[in-house]
């Protein structure tokens, strides 16, 4: 743990110089939990690297292709040993440089490992050779998986090493090369990762880094020879994406998004306390509400609300801010200024229009870094809200039991559909809920906090993406051309 709090002076800090030139625009890296902490910077790539680095990767990709599945696994399987063999820095940065908490970060380095070996298995399950199909008059033909060609994985900061490695390693598994634009939050989490990729054998033009802000996203979405795009952020940016992809000339692109979300639970009397207590509290606040699935809106049957609110309150009054490296830590910072300021906003606005608001306090000594106090705001409708906020805020939503339909309905009708939580022991219920809801990842009588990679594809529908879901069996399959031959 001492390594871990210490390393803000370690080497691994310095600035990364994966770009070839040094030309462009060269900004600093602040710790979230303390601004004043610069740990590192970030070069953004300038639109020649952009064009030479898929250039590149273009040039490659047949004979990486041509790998095979197998091989590919091999040296996937190379980069997960890595990554473990590397755990310190994986994590202390994921700490620094994205204010994750000490747990937090050491699930997200899991989950980066389960990726790289899920995705290794399915190079070798689906890649490793031709499927035999019935022919129509009986004589055989077959089917091969093979790579597209180019696939950019652009990424957002709060998953810095897992999304950021997930869907490139799907890419790499099905037999693409890629070239990787991680957010400008979290270059330097990014450049380990590749680093420690190409240690492990996976050829420096087959995987790429490309570090920059959205225009450098934009650029490498306009470029006609990408062959598809793996994305995850917000809705507009998905939809940017697809104004790029769109108005270029030469191939269609494959996209895939995983975007944003406006996360419901239902709770109604027949619910546990206890534990919906530890499981609200966790959903809503661990990262500092800043996972996918974190629950923004709860929903909590009148006739417990008030009850159930008290404990809530209690657990949220016991919850503890503060350095993302102390073990005791259960909430950390925002990401940066600018997600303050906007949940900062979202809060006064509310307050103003009357809303019950219960904020924690801050301690003095968290003034320098981008910490928001956790906040409990009482809305009338989940249609109250007009975008997602992302950040340690709950909202809560009194119902009677004879409106769960229409319940369902309003949440379905934010437009998003990533997860969906519900609390309730009555027959019946979960069913009814099932049926109607509209979402990706449905948690019953549990927290709604990530998936399995091996068994609980993750991901939405609607304003939330474009499917299939991280993890699951169909997604590899969507980085793959299928050929027949009869
Ligand atoms: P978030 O709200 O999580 O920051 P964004 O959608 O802004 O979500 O960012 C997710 C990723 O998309 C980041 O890597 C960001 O740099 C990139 N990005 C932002 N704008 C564009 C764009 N117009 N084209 C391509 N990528 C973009």
């Amino acid at each position: 743990l001492a390594r871990l709090r210490n390393l803000e002076t370690a080497s691994w800090y310095a600035q990364p110089t994966f770009c070839a030139e040094e030309s462009g625009e060269v900004a600093p890296i602040n710790a979230p939990q303390d601004l004043r902490i610069e740990i590192g910077s970030r070069r953004d790539s300038t639109d020649e690297e952009v064009a030479d680095a898929i250039r590149r990767a273009e040039a490659v990709q047949q004979g990486w292709n041509a790998l095979g599945g197998p091989r590919r696994a091999v040296l996937l399987e190379e980069a997960a040993n890595q990554f473990e063999a590397h755990s310190d820095e994986l994590l202390s940065l994921c700490i620094r440089e994205a204010g994750k908490t000490l747990p937090d970060a050491v699930l997200e380095l899991r989950e980066a490992v389960d990726f790289l070996r899920f995705y290794a298995g399915e190079a070798r399950n689906l890649f490793g050779g031709s499927f035999a199909l019935a022919g129509p008059t009986g004589e055989e033909n077959r089917l091969t998986l093979a790579g597209r060609g180019v696939f950019a994985c652009i990424s957002p900061w709060n998953f810095p090493l897992a999304i950021f490695i997930g869907p490139a390693a799907a890419a790499l598994a099905a037999g693409n090369t890629v070239v990787a634009k991680p957010a400008e939050q979290t270059p330097l989490v990014a450049a380990l990762a590749i680093r420690l990729c190409h240690q492990a054998g996976i050829p420096q033009d087959v995987l790429q880094l490309l570090p920059g802000a959205g225009d450098v996203g934009a650029a490498i979405t306009s470029d006609p020879r990408i062959a598809g795009v793996a994305f995850t952020g917000s809705s507009d940016t998905a939809r940017a994406i697809n104004r790029n992809l769109a108005a270029r000339d030469g191939a269609i692109a494959t996209f895939i998004a995983e975007t944003g979300g406006q996360n419901a639970m239902i709770v109604d009397s027949s619910a546990l306390p206890e534990q919906v207590t530890r499981d609200v509290v966790a959903s809503a606040f661990q990262s500092a509400g800043q996972r996918c699935s974190a629950l923004r809106v709860l929903y909590l049957q009148d006739d417990i609300a008030d009850d159930m609110l008290a404990m809530i309150r209690g657990a949220f009054d016991a919850l503890d801010i503060g350095d993302p490296a102390d073990l005791a830590t259960d909430v950390g910072p925002v990401i940066d200024d600018d997600a303050k300021a906007a949940l900062e906003r979202h809060v006064a606005r509310r307050k103003k229009a009357g809303a019950p608001v219960w904020r924690r306090k801050l301690a003095r000594e968290l003034a320098n870094g981008t910490f928001v106090a956790p906040t409990i705001i009482e809305i009338g409708s989940i249609l109250d809200l007009k975008r997602e906020n992302f950040g340690p805020v709950l909202h809560v939503v009194r119902y009677r039991s004879s409106e769960l339909g229409q319940v369902v309905e309003d949440i379905n009708a934010t437009g998003y559909g990533l997860t969906l939580g519900l609390h309730s022991r009555i027959e019946g219920v979960r069913e009814f809920v099932e049926a109607r809801a509209k979402v990706g990842n449905f948690y019953v009588n549990r927290n709604q906090i990530g998936a399995v990679v091996e068994s609980q594809p993750f991901g939405g529908e609607g304003l939330s993406g474009t499917g299939p879901k991280a993890g699951g069996p169909h997604y590899v399959a969507r980085f793959a051309t299928e050929r027949v031959t009869c």
